[in-house]
């Protein structure tokens, strides 16, 4: 018989940044409540939200009227403002996507379209000159400069959230997986952890990479499943790392928004070259060996995956070379920084990317959310998700607050 590990009347799956935020949003907007957060592993940011680049982006690459463009461009406001109200350090180095030859010129036009129409602020059209002026060792025919875009830590701004929650009154339970949620008589939910129970008036999830076997526990869609995607890192050397002043990017593939490996200014002041994507064989496989049957499995069997797998496969195979070969890796680089060598990059870690993928094979690009009685579960939230996670949360606890202002 497990025991009571307590009540609450708002129970938030997940100690990301995402569950931080809508955490620290419920308990800003509702005085009094009783708010919990379980967590998976033993500590907050333990995955994507400590796995990912660092860019607080401005909201370029979204498609105009899209939740992604609308979150992205408010949140990143609001984490430089929560920024600066903490005391946490971030950089708006700025950002050039680059048009490396006249092939690009049309797409990167449309880009600069789009996010004018998203209200960038301070965008402009930068010719090969003005290029040179910005990043001189950048290579380019034009680009587009986003001044506003910057980096930050945001295993710090998790940080900052999850001593906020705890100080107005909120438990974050970590080591504490949910592993079914089942709904009581009085329409409560419990939600079962190894060591206990815990029943909540409403449940918001923010699972991350197992946010599709999250929703299932409540009998959510089916589709979209999450299919991982690893992403290596490589750090400048020292002495190459003066090569790029801020973050560098290529035109992205319309198809493939999140491929094009780049080059990320970090708040330490490294210089990370990545990240690529390729198929990882476990959820949380960081090493490029890791292997989760289970996991791999639920890939391979989803129709969705074999019908994506199916139309993208030449695209996959350019980006296992470059995963494998340090050489295709370095190549892919020289395209923006020809001074770059290989022998000026040093392995540094992985990321894992939790796409959402619907059953039609199609990526899911925009951020999706999931409503049902008491119950929110978040389906996908890719990047820009760590940028927009303060806009998500004010978001999602608006849509929910019929939900929470009954518990
Ligand atoms: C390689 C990479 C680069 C990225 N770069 C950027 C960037 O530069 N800028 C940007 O804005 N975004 C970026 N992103 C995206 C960003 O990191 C995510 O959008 C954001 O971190 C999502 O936060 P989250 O809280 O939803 O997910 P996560 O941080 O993954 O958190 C989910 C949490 O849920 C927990 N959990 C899962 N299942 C359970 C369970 N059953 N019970 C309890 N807990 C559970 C997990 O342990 C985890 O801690 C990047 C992502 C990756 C992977």
């Amino acid at each position: 018989m497990s025991s009571k590990i307590g009540s609450a009347d708002l129970a938030v799956v997940g100690a990301g940044i995402l569950g931080l935020a809508v955490a620290r949003e419920a308990l800003r907007r509702y005085e009094g409540l009783h708010v919990a957060v379980l967590e998976k592993e033993g500590k907050v940011a333990a995955h994507q939200t400590g796995h990912n680049s660092g860019v607080v982006h401005a909201g370029v690459y979204y498609a105009p009227g899209s939740l992604k463009a609308k979150l992205c461009v408010h949140g990143s406001r609001a984490m430089y403002a929560y920024c600066d109200e903490h005391g946490i350090s971030y950089d708006r180095c700025g950002k050039v996507v680059v048009a490396t030859d006249e092939s690009e010129v049309a797409r990167l036009e449309e880009l600069f379209l789009r996010a004018s129409q998203n209200g960038v602020p301070d965008l402009a059209l930068l010719t090969e000159e003005e290029l040179r002026e910005v990043e001189p060792s950048v290579r380019g025919v034009c680009a587009l400069h986003s001044p506003s875009t910057g980096v930050v830590d945001f295993r710090q701004v998790a940080g900052a959230m999850a001593r906020e929650i705890t100080e107005a009154g909120a438990a974050i339970h970590t080591s504490s997986a949910v592993e079914s949620m089942r709904r009581a008589p009085n329409g409560a939910i419990r939600l079962q952890t190894k060591t206990g129970f815990l029943e909540a008036r409403a449940v918001i999830t923010c699972a991350g990479v197992y946010s599709d076997r999250v929703a299932a526990m409540t009998g959510g869609a089916k589709s979209p499943r999450i299919v991982p995607f690893r992403g290596r890192y490589y750090a400048l050397e020292p002495e190459a790392s003066n090569l790029v002043r801020g973050l560098v990017y290529p035109v992205p593939d319309p198809a493939f928004p999140f491929l094009g490996v780049h080059f990320t200014k970090q708040i330490s002041g490294e210089m990370w070259a990545g990240p690529n994507a390729v198929l990882a064989f476990s959820r949380v496989g960081y090493r490029a060996r890791q292997l989760d049957v289970r996991d791999l499995w639920g890939t391979l069997s989803y129709s969705g995956f074999r019908t994506f797998a199916r139309r993208n496969w030449r695209t996959a195979i350019d980006e296992l070379r470059g995963d494998v070969s340090r050489r295709a890796f370095v190549a892919a680089l020289q395209r923006l920084v020809p001074a770059v060598r290989r022998e000026h990059l040093a392995g540094t870690h992985s990321g894992i990317r939790a796409q959402a993928l619907d059953s039609d094979g199609q990526l899911v690009d925009d951020f999706r959310f999931d409503h049902a009685e008491n119950i929110v579960h978040v389906r996908n939230a890719p990047s820009p998700g760590a940028t927009s996670s303060l806009a998500i949360a004010a978001h999602i606890v608006e849509t929910a607050r019929d939900i929470i202002h009954a518990a």
